[in-house]
């Protein structure tokens, strides 16, 4: 390939577990006590420099640190930064057989982003303007990860969302005994009021049946979604508990591919789609998947890592809610999430405006190149 301006001249790649301040737990991923950031830089030979990056709830991490180190790094040298789509490809096809919607599209999502930094302060301009410029603001809710927490600490928890401003809550469910659930759905919807938006969260813990029942039982609570109620694998489980109840459906933080979107989206009777930019491609797989949903007639919403996402949903005209995930990715950045009147703002900073601060994030370093 020819050596022009645009090519990439080098990439670096780190690896961080950053704590979280206490455990956190839901129903399939059990305890957590740390995240990981796998950050990846890319240097243009006419001095553009790009961030990408990807996070695990804390497993798994040194794994995408070395495919993206050893099998990615090597083949990204010399190709035209500009080429977002095709490096996209590339590295979908030549990864397929081993990475086929596991690690690999974690590692391809830093990749992504990064070049999706260097295309946007190519254009000098934020990322919610280049990615369509619908908006630069979203509606958000908090997402607890407190299935571990006791009612009193979950309504102190809820409490606090609303003292940030949050005019919308979720909660996660999945407890051995479903009626626990249904009292903590109780007990959170007597909190925060009629006025406010509740979601609960089952991380795919129930059977169909169970997840009927479940649903059935806490209709009466006017929940805005159901999320993931049983294996996201399962499409057709997903149609049957939709079938059964009013409460629309949710998932997308388990697709990892744009086919099993498209598989979803025709047979899963889903109400709300999650696509997570960490783990379905970046922002390209994110754009991907949000047309998906525009020619659906179905909001597009998010997962994780809201920091990023903020910009991506402002910039969609058919945005659902922001996921303000329980792991604080932003508190680590230079610009920190800011909500105003009960809505995220996305940052005017050229680029995707999500940059590390090297204070806070180096003593969690575990290893770079
Ligand atoms: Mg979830």
């Amino acid at each position: 390939m020819k050596v022009s301006s645009q090519t990439i001249k080098s990439v670096k790649v780190e690896y961080y577990q950053i704590p979280l301040a206490e455990v956190l737990s839901d129903a399939k991923h059990g305890d957590h006590t740390h995240f990981e950031i796998i950050a990846l830089h890319i240097m243009t030979h006419d001095g553009f420099e790009g961030m990408g990056y990807t996070y695990t709830g804390g497993k798994g991490g040194r794994a995408i640190y070395s495919l993206l180190n050893d099998e990615i790094k090597p083949g990204l040298i010399n190709q035209d930064s500009t080429s977002i789509m095709a490096i996209w490809d590339k590295l979908q096809w030549d990864l397929h057989y081993v990475g086929r919607g596991g690690l690999l599209s974690f590692a391809i999502s830093a990749v992504d982003i990064a070049l999706w930094d260097i295309k946007c302060k190519r254009l000098n301009a934020p990322l919610w303007q280049v990615a369509g410029g619908s908006s630069d603001n979203t509606k958000c809710y908090a997402g607890g990860i407190d299935l571990n927490f006791s009612e009193q600490k979950l309504l102190d928890n809820i409490g606090g969302y609303l003292n940030r401003g949050f005019n919308a809550v979720k909660i996660k469910v999945g407890k051995p005994d479903f009626k626990e659930d249904i009292e903590r759905v109780a007990a959170v919807r007597n909190l925060i009021g009629n006025d406010k938006i509740l979601m609960v969260d089952a991380n795919y813990s129930m059977s169909v049946e169970q997840a009927i029942r479940f649903a059935k039982s806490i209709e009466k609570y006017d929940i805005t979604w159901f999320e993931e109620p049983t294996i996201p694998d399962d499409y057709k489980g997903f149609a049957r508990i939709a079938q059964a109840t009013s409460i629309p459906l949710a998932m997308g933080e388990n697709l990892h591919t744009l086919h099993e979107f498209g598989y979803a989206i025709d047979q899963a009777k889903l109400g709300f789609l999650q696509p997570d930019a960490s783990n379905i491609g970046g922002i390209t797989g994110w754009l991907h998947v949000a047309s998906m949903a525009y020619t659906h007639n179905l909001p597009i919403c998010s997962h994780g890592m809201h920091e990023l996402h903020v910009s991506l949903l402002a910039s969609q005209p058919h945005a659902g809610f922001l996921e303000v995930h329980s792991f604080p990715i932003d508190e680590y950045t230079t610009r920190p999430l800011k909500l105003e009147n009960g809505k995220a703002c996305a940052p005017d900073i050229i680029g995707t405006g999500v940059e590390f601060d090297p204070q806070l994030v180096k003593p969690h370093l575990v290893k770079h190149s």
